[in-house]
């Protein structure tokens, strides 16, 4: 120990960085390092127009939930949306994330990512071709995952609507699905169905052997169709459609892909934008967090649903989860709302500490979420989830969006897995 005191503080950070798997660049600061085999990486990347989760599972195997990119227009007031692009407007969000993947990607894999799961068919999932500029050879607009997929091959996409994309009501009138299913087609990419209740479906393609035993992913929900908890069987939690009013039809939040990763001890959800917080007069089933909670487990880190709109993160799923750790992907100053800050440090819900990070805070969200904004982790950018070799523990590192440098801003943790 006497040796410690040879080394300034900011040395001693160095020297625990280094250990944790970051190294530091000439200047001091710390850069962030390459994923190793037996990391789980879980990196969101913040472009600030949308979700875009990476993911490099135990044996290289990648896996990228979402590439949002939102139409640039509001739709409610027909002016420009004023959320910056990041790092730059120079280039457009699924440019952006292609580049971020291909910083991180494990050295071997030089074939594109393995899987992409859209979550839903939102412009903030998956992009629109509403206002893109630019188009593919093929003809469809480039914009979200359709732009990534130019500078970065998929080898397997799963959605929630393939093959016939008709749940709830026919999704081929919907411009987004239109250009989507255009893309799917000419670049023939091999598509196939989220479906509730499986395991594994996306699966350890590169290693498996390895790491099989100890890696998982639970398919919870989709389309209203939610896990039971036994063996991969389902319940449908939405009613018959038949006889349903037009404006209580299930919107495409509640239909979102719902699933947890498990690695060891550790325990990841993710939810798409799933709501559990009704307005007046909706019926019961519109809240589908509340049947979702039934069979999630207690969990180390969420990614909150539906970025922390009003909406979502109601006290039955926070009871359930009890995460350690939670993730706003946030790209409007309604992310987080004022009332679900408060709930996710509320320790009636569930006792213990919890961390907060937020990829980015709205000066209007931060005045709205009041004494709650101090409880947040000050630092934002892209949020980085590394967990060790089996599980045991993790970090959180947040890294600078503002350009490319992989900058860390700070790091926390270790924290050990449930
Ligand atoms: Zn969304």
């Amino acid at each position: 120990m006497k040796r410690v005191r040879l080394f300034s503080g900011k040395t001693i950070l160095f020297v625990m960085l280094i250990c944790h798997g970051v190294a530091a660049q000439q200047t001091g600061s710390p850069i962030f390092s390459p994923w190793k085999a037996g990391y789980l990486d879980i990196h969101q990347i913040n472009t600030g127009r949308g979700n875009a989760t990476f993911c490099i599972l135990p044996d290289g195997t990648t896996l990228l939930i979402d590439a949002g990119a939102i139409d640039p227009i509001n739709w409610r007031d027909n002016k420009p949306r004023n959320n910056p692009i990041l790092p730059n407007d120079s280039r457009q969000p699924g440019e952006w994330i292609a580049r971020y993947i291909r910083r991180v990607m494990p050295v071997k894999q030089t074939s594109g990512i393995d899987y992409l799961l859209i979550t839903h068919f939102h412009d903030d999932h998956v992009g629109t071709p509403k206002h893109a500029s630019r188009a593919a050879a093929g003809g469809y607009k480039l914009s979200g995952v359709t732009e990534l997929a130019e500078f970065l091959p998929i080898r397997r996409i799963l959605d929630r609507g393939w093959p016939d994309y008709t749940f709830p009501q026919t999704l081929r009138q919907d411009s987004i699905v239109i250009n989507y299913i255009h893309f799917l087609e000419n670049r023939k990419i091999p598509a196939e169905r989220f479906v509730a209740g499986r395991l594994n479906q996306i699966r350890l393609v590169h290693e498996a052997g390895k790491y099989q035993s100890q890696f998982s992913i639970r398919n919870l929900a989709v389309n209203g169709d939610v896990w039971t908890g036994k063996d991969e069987d389902t319940r449908h939690v939405f009613p018959d459609l038949t006889g349903v009013s037009a404006n209580q039809q299930p919107n495409e939040n509640m239909c979102s892909a719902v699933m947890v990763m498990r690695y060891g001890n550790f325990d990841y959800f993710a939810g798409g934008d799933i709501q559990g917080v009704l307005p007046y007069g909706a019926p019961a089933w519109h809240d589908v967090e509340t049947p979702v909670a039934a069979v999630a487990g207690p969990v180390d880190v969420q990614l909150l649903d539906h970025h922390g709109y009003a909406d979502s993160q109601n006290g039955a799923l926070m009871k359930a989860l009890r995460p350690r750790v939670f993730v706003v992907p946030a790209w409007a100053v309604s992310h987080p709302g004022p009332a679900v800050a408060e709930r996710l440090f509320d320790a009636s819900i569930y006792p213990g500490e919890r961390d907060v990070f937020v990829t980015q805070l709205f000066p209007e969200a931060e005045a709205a979420l009041g004494p709650a904004a101090a409880k947040l982790k000050p630092e934002t950018g892209h949020i980085v989830i590394r967990v060790q070799p089996g599980g045991t523990s993790y970090q959180v590192l947040v890294l600078d969006d503002a350009d490319e440098s992989m900058r860390i801003k700070a790091v926390y943790g270790p924290y050990q897995s449930r």
